[in-house]
Protein backbone atom coordinates (compact mmCIF):
# COMPACT_ATOMS: atom_id res chain seq x y z
CA UNK A 1 0.00 0.00 0.00
CA UNK A 2 1.27 3.32 -0.89
CA UNK A 3 1.22 6.06 1.53
CA UNK A 4 -1.04 8.03 -0.50
CA UNK A 5 -3.77 5.29 -0.33
CA UNK A 6 -2.70 4.92 3.17
CA UNK A 7 -3.35 8.43 4.00
CA UNK A 8 -6.91 8.73 2.42
CA UNK A 9 -8.08 5.71 3.99
CA UNK A 10 -7.09 7.02 7.79
CA UNK A 11 -7.41 10.59 6.98
CA UNK A 12 -10.82 11.99 7.40
CA UNK A 13 -10.17 15.75 6.78
CA UNK A 14 -8.68 17.27 3.56
CA UNK A 15 -6.67 19.63 6.70
CA UNK A 16 -5.43 16.50 8.26
CA UNK A 17 -4.69 14.75 4.31
CA UNK A 18 -2.42 17.81 3.32
CA UNK A 19 -0.64 17.62 6.69
CA UNK A 20 0.18 14.00 6.66
CA UNK A 21 1.18 14.38 2.77
CA UNK A 22 3.07 17.49 3.50
CA UNK A 23 5.36 15.27 6.26
CA UNK A 24 5.71 12.75 3.48
CA UNK A 25 7.08 15.34 1.12
CA UNK A 26 9.04 17.34 3.66
CA UNK A 27 10.76 14.11 5.47
CA UNK A 28 11.30 11.88 2.19
CA UNK A 29 11.18 14.67 -0.68
CA UNK A 30 9.06 12.26 -2.42
CA UNK A 31 5.46 12.28 -3.93
CA UNK A 32 3.32 9.95 -1.74
CA UNK A 33 2.08 7.61 -4.26
CA UNK A 34 5.87 6.72 -4.58
CA UNK A 35 6.66 5.65 -1.41
CA UNK A 36 5.28 2.37 0.42
CA UNK A 37 3.56 3.00 3.85
CA UNK A 38 5.87 -0.22 5.29
CA UNK A 39 8.31 1.47 4.04
CA UNK A 40 7.82 5.29 5.68
CA UNK A 41 6.40 4.04 8.87
CA UNK A 42 9.72 1.88 9.53
CA UNK A 43 11.91 5.06 8.36
CA UNK A 44 9.95 7.28 11.02
CA UNK A 45 9.98 4.42 13.74
CA UNK A 46 13.80 4.57 13.39
CA UNK A 47 13.67 7.95 13.34
CA UNK A 48 12.70 8.15 16.77
CA UNK A 49 8.45 8.64 15.84
CA UNK A 50 6.75 11.19 14.12
CA UNK A 51 7.79 14.20 16.19
CA UNK A 52 11.07 13.91 16.96
CA UNK A 53 12.35 13.29 13.04
CA UNK A 54 11.45 16.89 12.62
CA UNK A 55 11.64 18.27 15.77
CA UNK A 56 14.76 21.24 16.44
CA UNK A 57 15.16 20.43 20.18
CA UNK A 58 16.12 16.79 20.95
CA UNK A 59 15.50 16.28 17.01
CA UNK A 60 16.47 15.20 13.28
CA UNK A 61 16.82 19.19 13.00
CA UNK A 62 18.88 19.85 15.93
CA UNK A 63 22.28 19.71 15.36
CA UNK A 64 24.59 21.53 12.62
CA UNK A 65 28.33 21.26 12.03
CA UNK A 66 29.91 24.16 13.13
CA UNK A 67 31.56 25.40 9.43
CA UNK A 68 29.10 23.11 7.62
CA UNK A 69 29.60 19.17 6.71
CA UNK A 70 31.78 19.66 3.39
CA UNK A 71 34.44 20.15 5.76
CA UNK A 72 34.66 16.16 6.42
CA UNK A 73 35.24 15.33 2.76
CA UNK A 74 37.84 18.44 2.58
CA UNK A 75 39.85 17.10 5.18
CA UNK A 76 39.46 13.73 4.05
CA UNK A 77 41.10 15.02 1.02
CA UNK A 78 43.52 16.93 2.84
CA UNK A 79 45.17 13.33 3.93
CA UNK A 80 44.51 11.98 1.11
CA UNK A 81 46.13 14.76 -1.37
CA UNK A 82 46.20 13.79 -4.91
CA UNK A 83 44.83 10.62 -4.60
CA UNK A 84 41.59 12.19 -4.56
CA UNK A 85 40.54 12.90 -8.59
CA UNK A 86 38.12 15.25 -9.11
CA UNK A 87 36.21 16.31 -12.18
CA UNK A 88 36.37 12.63 -13.21
CA UNK A 89 32.95 10.47 -13.72
CA UNK A 90 33.27 7.11 -13.86
CA UNK A 91 31.71 5.74 -16.73
CA UNK A 92 32.78 2.19 -17.01
CA UNK A 93 33.72 -0.73 -14.33
CA UNK A 94 35.18 -3.89 -16.31
CA UNK A 95 34.73 -6.51 -13.59
CA UNK A 96 35.47 -9.57 -15.72
CA UNK A 97 38.72 -10.60 -14.98
CA UNK A 98 40.83 -10.73 -12.02
CA UNK A 99 40.71 -6.87 -10.92
CA UNK A 100 38.25 -4.18 -11.67
CA UNK A 101 39.01 -2.03 -14.28
CA UNK A 102 37.72 1.53 -13.74
CA UNK A 103 37.38 4.37 -16.60
CA UNK A 104 36.72 7.56 -16.38
CA UNK A 105 34.79 10.36 -18.78
CA UNK A 106 38.07 11.87 -19.64
CA UNK A 107 39.40 8.47 -20.68
CA UNK A 108 41.32 7.46 -17.74
CA UNK A 109 41.56 4.23 -16.76
CA UNK A 110 42.75 2.70 -13.52
CA UNK A 111 42.20 -0.80 -11.64
CA UNK A 112 41.80 -1.81 -8.21
CA UNK A 113 41.02 -5.24 -6.01
CA UNK A 114 37.38 -3.60 -5.80
CA UNK A 115 35.60 -0.78 -5.87
CA UNK A 116 33.17 1.27 -3.60
CA UNK A 117 30.33 2.65 -5.46
CA UNK A 118 28.91 5.74 -2.90
CA UNK A 119 26.69 7.80 -6.08
CA UNK A 120 23.08 8.51 -5.88
CA UNK A 121 22.03 5.22 -7.72
CA UNK A 122 19.69 6.51 -10.35
CA UNK A 123 23.41 7.91 -11.49
CA UNK A 124 24.46 4.67 -11.45
CA UNK A 125 22.43 4.23 -15.09
CA UNK A 126 25.33 6.14 -16.31
CA UNK A 127 28.26 3.67 -16.23
CA UNK A 128 28.16 0.63 -18.24
CA UNK A 129 29.47 -2.56 -16.63
CA UNK A 130 30.91 -5.38 -17.24
CA UNK A 131 29.00 -8.36 -16.25
CA UNK A 132 25.56 -6.31 -16.38
CA UNK A 133 24.09 -5.81 -13.05
CA UNK A 134 21.82 -7.71 -12.11
CA UNK A 135 18.17 -7.14 -12.72
CA UNK A 136 17.02 -6.94 -9.34
CA UNK A 137 19.58 -3.94 -8.99
CA UNK A 138 19.00 -2.46 -12.23
CA UNK A 139 15.30 -2.36 -11.51
CA UNK A 140 16.04 -0.88 -8.69
CA UNK A 141 18.08 2.03 -10.30
CA UNK A 142 15.82 2.56 -12.71
CA UNK A 143 12.96 2.90 -9.98
CA UNK A 144 14.58 5.20 -7.33
CA UNK A 145 14.15 9.11 -8.41
CA UNK A 146 16.56 11.90 -6.77
CA UNK A 147 13.77 14.20 -5.01
CA UNK A 148 12.86 17.67 -5.71
CA UNK A 149 14.12 19.98 -2.97
CA UNK A 150 15.73 23.78 -2.19
CA UNK A 151 16.46 25.22 0.84
CA UNK A 152 16.60 29.12 1.27
CA UNK A 153 18.23 31.35 3.94
CA UNK A 154 16.35 34.86 4.28
CA UNK A 155 18.61 37.07 6.65
CA UNK A 156 16.89 39.86 8.85
CA UNK A 157 18.47 42.62 11.05
CA UNK A 158 16.62 40.64 14.44
CA UNK A 159 15.37 37.59 15.27
CA UNK A 160 11.88 39.20 15.28
CA UNK A 161 9.55 36.13 16.18
CA UNK A 162 11.87 35.25 18.71
CA UNK A 163 10.67 38.02 20.83
CA UNK A 164 7.46 37.30 19.76
CA UNK A 165 7.59 34.23 21.33
CA UNK A 166 7.86 32.29 18.00
CA UNK A 167 10.07 29.16 17.07
CA UNK A 168 10.47 30.49 13.61
CA UNK A 169 8.99 26.83 12.69
CA UNK A 170 6.18 26.91 10.04
CA UNK A 171 4.27 24.12 8.00
CA UNK A 172 2.44 25.81 4.95
CA UNK A 173 -0.33 24.07 3.61
CA UNK A 174 -1.07 26.39 0.90
CA UNK A 175 -1.04 24.85 -2.86
CA UNK A 176 0.79 27.62 -4.73
CA UNK A 177 3.33 28.40 -2.13
CA UNK A 178 6.90 27.87 -2.66
CA UNK A 179 8.05 26.63 0.85
CA UNK A 180 6.39 24.04 2.66
CA UNK A 181 8.99 23.86 5.78
CA UNK A 182 10.55 26.78 7.58
CA UNK A 183 12.85 26.62 10.86
CA UNK A 184 15.03 29.02 12.67
CA UNK A 185 18.62 28.95 11.02
CA UNK A 186 19.89 31.93 13.31
CA UNK A 187 23.43 30.62 15.12
CA UNK A 188 23.95 29.28 17.72
CA UNK A 189 25.14 32.77 19.42
CA UNK A 190 22.46 34.40 18.13
CA UNK A 191 24.39 35.96 15.59
CA UNK A 192 23.22 36.14 11.77
CA UNK A 193 19.45 35.82 12.88
CA UNK A 194 17.59 33.73 9.65
CA UNK A 195 14.56 31.53 8.68
CA UNK A 196 15.43 28.33 6.40
CA UNK A 197 12.85 28.00 4.03
CA UNK A 198 12.29 24.20 2.25
CA UNK A 199 11.22 24.50 -1.08
CA UNK A 200 9.51 20.66 -1.94
CA UNK A 201 8.21 20.00 -5.48
CA UNK A 202 5.02 18.79 -3.93
CA UNK A 203 4.27 21.62 -2.67
CA UNK A 204 3.21 23.13 -5.70
CA UNK A 205 5.49 25.43 -6.31
CA UNK A 206 7.28 26.77 -9.38
CA UNK A 207 11.46 26.56 -8.17
CA UNK A 208 11.91 29.79 -10.11
CA UNK A 209 9.42 31.75 -7.65
CA UNK A 210 11.80 29.98 -5.11
CA UNK A 211 14.46 31.59 -6.34
CA UNK A 212 13.18 34.64 -6.54
CA UNK A 213 11.83 34.80 -3.12
CA UNK A 214 15.68 33.70 -1.94
CA UNK A 215 17.17 36.86 -3.42
CA UNK A 216 15.00 39.35 -1.76
C1 LIG B 1 18.72 21.03 -0.78
C2 LIG B 1 19.22 19.93 0.12
C3 LIG B 1 19.38 20.18 1.47
C4 LIG B 1 19.89 19.20 2.32
N1 LIG B 1 20.04 19.49 3.65
C5 LIG B 1 20.55 18.57 4.49
C6 LIG B 1 20.76 18.88 5.87
O1 LIG B 1 20.51 19.98 6.33
N2 LIG B 1 21.24 17.92 6.67
C7 LIG B 1 21.55 16.67 6.18
O2 LIG B 1 22.01 15.83 6.97
N3 LIG B 1 21.34 16.36 4.90
C8 LIG B 1 20.86 17.27 4.04
N4 LIG B 1 20.65 16.97 2.73
C9 LIG B 1 20.93 15.60 2.29
C10 LIG B 1 22.43 15.42 2.09
O3 LIG B 1 22.92 16.46 1.26
C11 LIG B 1 22.67 14.07 1.43
O4 LIG B 1 22.06 13.07 2.21
C12 LIG B 1 24.15 13.78 1.33
O5 LIG B 1 24.80 14.78 0.61
C13 LIG B 1 24.36 12.45 0.63
O6 LIG B 1 25.74 12.22 0.60
P1 LIG B 1 26.35 11.15 -0.35
O7 LIG B 1 27.83 11.18 -0.17
O8 LIG B 1 25.64 9.84 -0.16
O9 LIG B 1 25.97 11.60 -1.83
P2 LIG B 1 26.32 12.95 -2.61
O10 LIG B 1 26.58 14.09 -1.67
O11 LIG B 1 25.26 13.09 -3.66
O12 LIG B 1 27.72 12.59 -3.28
C14 LIG B 1 27.81 11.75 -4.40
C15 LIG B 1 29.08 12.14 -5.14
O13 LIG B 1 29.25 11.23 -6.23
C16 LIG B 1 29.71 11.97 -7.35
N5 LIG B 1 29.38 11.22 -8.56
C17 LIG B 1 28.20 11.12 -9.20
N6 LIG B 1 28.30 10.32 -10.29
C18 LIG B 1 29.59 9.92 -10.34
C19 LIG B 1 30.33 9.08 -11.22
N7 LIG B 1 29.77 8.48 -12.29
N8 LIG B 1 31.65 8.89 -10.96
C20 LIG B 1 32.25 9.47 -9.89
N9 LIG B 1 31.60 10.27 -9.01
C21 LIG B 1 30.29 10.48 -9.25
C22 LIG B 1 28.98 13.31 -7.26
O14 LIG B 1 29.68 14.29 -8.00
C23 LIG B 1 29.03 13.54 -5.75
O15 LIG B 1 30.19 14.23 -5.38
C24 LIG B 1 20.18 17.92 1.83
C25 LIG B 1 20.01 17.66 0.46
C26 LIG B 1 19.54 18.65 -0.39
C27 LIG B 1 19.39 18.35 -1.87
Amino acid sequence: MSMKEFIHKVCWTNAARSFAELFVNLVVTAETQQVSTLWFLWYVKICGGTTRIYSTENGGQERKFVGGSGQISEKIMARLQDRVKLERPVVRLDQAGEVVIVETLNHEVYQSKFVISAIPPVLTTKIHFNPELPSLRNQLIHRLPMGSVIKCMVYYKEAFWRKMGYCGCLMIEDEDTPIGFTLDDTKPDGSAPAIIGYGLKSSGSDFDILLKCGSY
